[in-house]
């Protein structure tokens, strides 16, 4: 176990808030068309009660207005849609096989404890019909239309789309959103005004059973991002967590901070995450992805099957690269320390090639073939298979991005390892201080690091410095794979298993999310999948993650 090192990302907090701390209650902010005695169904204060009873939310964060009941002022539901959903739920409808008493419907939310601490990341279960998971039709296809005008909300909004399209979620969730311009799922638009509660930038409409042919009831997505007009100055980066945040609200992810109500804290998901895009107030100042809670949420809500994973070859991989193209990919076979042959792999057709060079460690860069050997000898080789050219200086590890080659040289830093120098035509200069054991390139001089205590760190959107996340995993391996303008690391760390083989996790962009699956080495190919080499000298890779 490590000591745990505090985030010194850009999470600071933000006065903003998505909801209203102080709540009206629902007596006095509709005390007038309010009957509290009366139990007639169709009243609001019995609406309320059927909302609190099933959605785990407190009366008391509940209000209405005009048409809508509103939850905690950033999700809202109409009345017709509570009314629909206590017909359904009490067994008047065709949905609710189980045709239960409202009396029934009651006692089952409170048989499940109503927890006093509430961490949650989805709201309740009723019954195993959970009224919060949108039909399998909507979530594999969810269309979102754009009717912002505002060119930054514009923007954000298409942002947020994109951010539920990254890797880390598309590989374990069926969550599929697309921007349309017509026959949307979800409408995001300006209200042109400002919500009563000033500090609410957006709210969400939350899912909604609707009635699809030939005759069955089924939860869609809520259908309404709304976005008040007083918060134009927000910087864009916040505009897209504001987006991102409403977006999961209409596929019925319930707050991760939400102590003053009820839902249900997923499993395996921690009680508390600074870094979670769904805390209830704008805490962040971008998004740099989900977190492994938030991504354990989303997966356990709308999980998909991840293929597996496939045995490339029988011999070891000392090193990895990922190629210039998408279907191209390097590495070093043979064994571990030793010099061996560098190979070509072309993805695309499954085909392999042999060069007459040999080494340990290899970086695919537009000037060539950058490669290392045993004895710590850099040179440069050609993808025509050209005398390889020795290059001076010693290097532990090597590895490129668009900015170049890079090298962990032998020059010791201060603390933490070696120095990282970059290539600069003639020579390697010093690109770092810090001290490394490991080190990948990503877009730019994105980089992380390894250094020798087992510590992450990483640096990234043209910083010269590096953040260390909290973490309690000492990692042995990392590998960068850069697509799309979105860095996918992986690692390897934890303790060794029987075989030899560490966890192998994803950078989440605040943590880490573990994949699940064990090796020795590791390469991300150029398009984004982890390639694996177990400690018994076996290649892996896994196209669907
Ligand atoms: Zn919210």
């Amino acid at each position: 176990m490590k000591n745990k090192i505090l985030l010194t990302l850009s999470i600071i907090v933000f006065a903003l808030t998505f909801s209203c701390k102080k709540q009206n209650n629902i007596e006095s902010a509709t005390e007038n068309r309010i009957d509290k005695k009366s139990n007639v169904p169709d009243s609001l204060q019995y609406l309320v009660r059927f909302l609190s009873a099933t959605r785990g939310v407190k009366e008391s964060d509940i209000t209405f207005s005009d048409t809508s009941f509103v939850i905690q002022n950033d999700v809202f539901i109409y009345k017709a849609d509570v009314k629909l959903a206590l017909e359904i739920e009490s067994g008047k409808k065709a949905l609710n096989q189980n045709h239960l008493t409202l009396a029934e419907l009651f006692s089952s939310r409170k048989m499940l404890g109503r927890p006093d601490l509430i961490q949650q990341r989805q709201y309740i279960d009723i019954q195993n019909q959970n009224p919060w998971i949108v039909d399998n039709q909507f979530i594999t296809n969810l269309k979102v239309k754009i009717n912002a005008t505002s060119p930054e909300w514009i923007n954000a909004a298409q942002e947020a789309v994109r951010n539920f399209n990254i890797n880390s979620l598309t590989t374990i969730s069926k969550i599929q959103i697309k921007v349309v311009t017509e026959g949307q799922n979800i409408t995001i638009s300006e209200t042109g005004t400002t919500n009563p509660n000033s500090s609410v930038v957006a709210d969400a409409q939350i899912p909604r059973y609707a009635f699809m042919p030939p005759g069955n009831f089924v939860v869609v997505p809520g259908p309404q991002i709304r976005i008040y007009n007083n918060h134009g100055s927000l910087p864009l980066a916040q505009k897209v967590v504001a987006i991102t945040h409403e977006l999961a609200h209409t596929i019925g992810i319930a707050h991760t901070d939400g102590t003053d109500s009820d839902e249900i804290q997923i499993a395996g998901t921690a009680a508390f995450d600074a870094a979670s895009y769904m805390n209830g107030s704008l805490s962040l100042n971008s998004f740099e992805g989900f977190t492994n809670n938030d991504l354990i949420a989303l997966r356990t809500m709308y999980p998909k099957s991840v293929g597996t994973w496939e045995v490339m070859s029988s011999v070891s991989a000392e090193s990895f690269s990922a190629g210039g193209s998408e279907s191209i990919f390097y590495f070093v076979s043979f064994g571990e320390g030793l010099n061996g042959y560098l190979v070509w792999y072309n993805s695309y057709y499954n085909t392999s090639t042999s060069y007459n060079y040999f080494g340990t460690k290899i970086a695919n860069s537009t000037d060539g073939l950058f490669y290392i050997n045993a004895d710590h000898e850099i040179f440069r080789g050609y993808t025509n298979g050209s005398t390889p050219v020795q290059l001076p200086g010693n290097a532990l590890e090597i590895a490129q991005s668009n900015a170049g080659v890079f090298i962990l040289s032998t020059t010791p830093a201060t603390s933490g390892g070696n120095l990282i120098k970059r290539w600069n035509g003639t020579n390697w200069i010093d690109e770092t201080f810090i001290g490394a054991v490991k080190f990948g390139m990503g877009k730019d001089y994105n980089m992380a690091i390894i250094d020798n205590t087992g510590n992450f760190k990483i640096r990234r959107n043209g910083n010269t410095y590096f953040d260390t996340p909290s973490q309690n995993i000492v990692f042995k391996e990392l590998a960068i794979g850069h697509l799309n303008n979105v860095d996918n690391i992986f690692l390897l760390g934890g303790a060794a298993d029987a075989d030899g083989n560490y966890q192998l996790f994803r950078w989440t962009g605040y943590d880490f999310y573990d994949m699940g699956y064990r090796g020795y080495k590791v390469g991300v190919d150029g398009i984004g999948h982890p390639w694996v080499a177990k400690k018994n000298g076996a290649i892996y890779r896994n196209l669907s993650l």
